[in-house]
């Protein structure tokens, strides 16, 4: 592995609430961390509790919780008392309809006030939210709610075409928003228009205390690698949520955040809902879809100070230019993180140049329920790497019988069992669950990394999607992060293509920037780019333009899919493809 020299020192301004991180990491138990929550006291345990209604007895009430708005012209603000209430309404409702603890409650909504009210009020009531992305078709909602046996959906007219209702039996009830009296029949299904029932319901509610182990989400995984698989988290998962929320994402008394991310993805409710509102910051959530120039009005507008988005927004906006940003105030900024997919080197200097800051890359998945690994801002940062893990979190690379393996030796990354976010398990599925815990005491994440000398982990791709090359195991990502340093590649996604002599050749599918031309001239110049900075056998030998590479709608690239182009073979679940 080549030796990384650039180093990021910390920004100066306002100190972290991490200040040393290698003592805190020395020091600090799970144990221990349970004090800050109000259970520690009554023994009572919520999530939506915890996030809204502790706030409520204390100086937060009438704080901003949530800032609303969106294209069509919405521009709403709720203070954590009018969160409480309305939540608690929403529960009345649920209940209203016979939904008890444990019962799955699914959400298929644009980004919404009615979004966020709906999952903190199902929460409330003990029941399991399962958030759903609203682009989705009908064939990735009929799986997810056959799976889950969901009891209730909220949803909107607008999509409700693309709930197969007639193939879900479980299905008794579908509140509508924004669906006056225009209300379907029929299917064994009662519907209800959400804002009636909402006016109709009681404010006050007994919240339903649960344990710590009880269930509360049900994630669908992205599907990069195959059939999204339904990731199950308790209540527990909070003491994992509040203490990242301090370490990485850096929330503070006073920030106003932004987490991009849709709660139809795990980041959407981990870092958009609880780590925020734990914390009592002020959230702001931004509905419709991406565009540079709305997304820098959004941090203009509210003056936000912490954002958190994803690499494949950072390379959108980056291709935009820098002249775009320049015309908007940007100068709230003080905290800026990206996680979902690797963040590339030249992402992080852009950064720099434009925002004045570092983006702090973290990692973690659906099924480890929070960070993992962070760049903390008291640490230098390395560019290309996604820092050190959590305190309280043991983070190993081993080799295939399970061996941990020196640094610079790339293996499995695996983290000790015993996070309080981690998944309780995969729902249905059983086996696969067990897969992930193959070597005892560890979790196994499926990526592939290595440790440098100074405890960096240094992520390579998935496990599968390793290339073996002429005998060298080569991660796609460091190809990848290479291709788009050179002026003409957007975005790049490499897989390995079987070849008779090397084993497997290196096969770059890459979409241009605007300006460039597809030639085979091209194709030279970009495959001596690579072979001057990486390696020999790093090389791509194989290059292929295209419009657009194939993208999970969390942005992250679908290698399997450039894959089964490549050798002709069936693609494979696409319920979560971008259109
Ligand atoms: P599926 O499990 O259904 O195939 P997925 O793995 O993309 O889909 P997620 O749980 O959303 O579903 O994504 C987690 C994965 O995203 C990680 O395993 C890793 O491969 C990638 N990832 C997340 N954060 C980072 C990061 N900071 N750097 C590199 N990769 C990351
Ligand atoms: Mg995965």
């Amino acid at each position: 592995m080549p030796q990384v020299t650039e180093r990021i020192p910390p920004m100066p301004g306002i100190t972290p609430n991490l200040e040393n991180y290698e003592e805190t990491y020395r020091t600090f138990t799970w144990e221990g961390a349970e004090r800050v929550f109000s259970w520690a006291k009554t023994g009572r345990v919520n999530m939506a509790y915890e996030c809204i209604d502790r706030h409520c007895a204390g100086s937060r009430k009438d704080k901003v919780a949530l800032y609303y708005s969106d294209p069509t012209g919405r521009d709403e603000a709720y203070t954590y008392d009018e969160l409480r209430v309305l939540s608690n309404k929403f529960g009345n409702v649920l209940r209203k309809l016979g939904v008890r603890k444990g019962d799955r409650v699914f959400l298929f909504l644009p980004r919404s006030p009615e979004l966020y009210v709906s999952l903190l009020g199902i929460l409330k009531i003990g029941a399991i939210a399962g958030p759903l992305f609203e682009a989705f078709m009908e064939e990735a909602v009929r799986d997810r709610l056959q799976d889950s046996e969901a009891v209730a959906l909220v949803t909107t007219p607008k999509l409700l075409p693309r709930v197969p209702v007639k193939d879900l039996p479980a299905l008794k009830h579908i509140l509508l928003v924004g669906a006056g009296d225009d209300l379907p029949q029929g299917d064994g299904v009662g519907y209800y228009d959400y804002q009636k029932e909402m006016a109709a319901a009681e404010e006050e509610l007994e919240i339903e205390w649960v344990d710590r182990e009880d269930g509360m989400i049900l994630h669908y995984t992205s599907g990069s690698t195959g059939k999204p698989k339904g990731v199950l988290y308790v209540h527990n998962a909070m003491i994992h949520h509040y203490w990242t929320g301090l370490w990485a994402v850096d929330l503070k008394e006073d920030d106003i955040y932004w987490c991009t991310a849709d709660p139809g993805w795990v980041t959407g409710t981990s870092y958009g809902v609880f780590a925020p509102w734990l914390h009592g910051v002020t959230n702001v959530i931004r509905g419709g879809r991406f565009d540079p120039r709305e997304w820098y009005a959004t941090i203009e507008k509210y003056r936000v100070t912490v954002w958190y988005s994803a690499p494949t927004a950072f390379r959108m906006l980056m291709g935009a230019g820098e002249a775009v940003a320049r015309e908007y105030d940007l100068s709230s900024l003080r905290h800026i993180l990206s996680a979902g997919e690797p963040l590339n080197p030249e992402v992080v200097r852009w950064g720099l140049k434009v925002f004045g800051l570092r983006i702090h890359d973290n990692w973690w998945m659906t099924e480890t329920g929070g960070i993992i690994c962070s760049n903390y801002r008291c640490m230098d940062i390395k560019p290309g790497s996604m820092g050190k893990p959590v305190p309280g979190v043991q983070v190993a690379i081993l080799d295939d019988e399970g061996n941990e393996l020196p640094p610079y030796r790339m293996g499995h990354l695996a983290v000790r069992v015993g996070w309080p976010s981690m998944m309780r398990r995969i729902w249905n599925n059983e086996e696969k669950y067990k897969e992930y815990f193959r070597f005892p005491g560890w979790y196994i994440s499926g990526d592939t990394a290595y440790k440098d000398e100074d405890g960096y982990i240094w992520f390579q791709g998935r496990a599968d999607d390793v290339i073996n090359t002429s005998g060298e195991r080569v991660g796609p990502f460091e190809v990848e992060s290479c291709l788009v340093e050179h002026p003409a590649v957007a975005e790049a996604g490499v897989i390995g293509k079987p070849d008779p002599v090397r084993g497997e050749i290196i096969k770059a599918f890459i979409a241009l920037r605007e300006g460039y031309a597809p030639s085979e001239e091209l194709k030279k110049e970009i495959a001596q780019f690579v072979r001057e900075r990486l390696a020999a056998h790093a090389m791509p030998r194989e290059i292929e333009f295209r419009d657009k590479l194939p993208k999970t709608r969390s942005g992250k690239i679908m290698r399997r899919v450039l894959k089964a182009w490549e050798l002709g073979l069936p693609a494979g679940d696409l319920s979560t493809l971008e259109d």
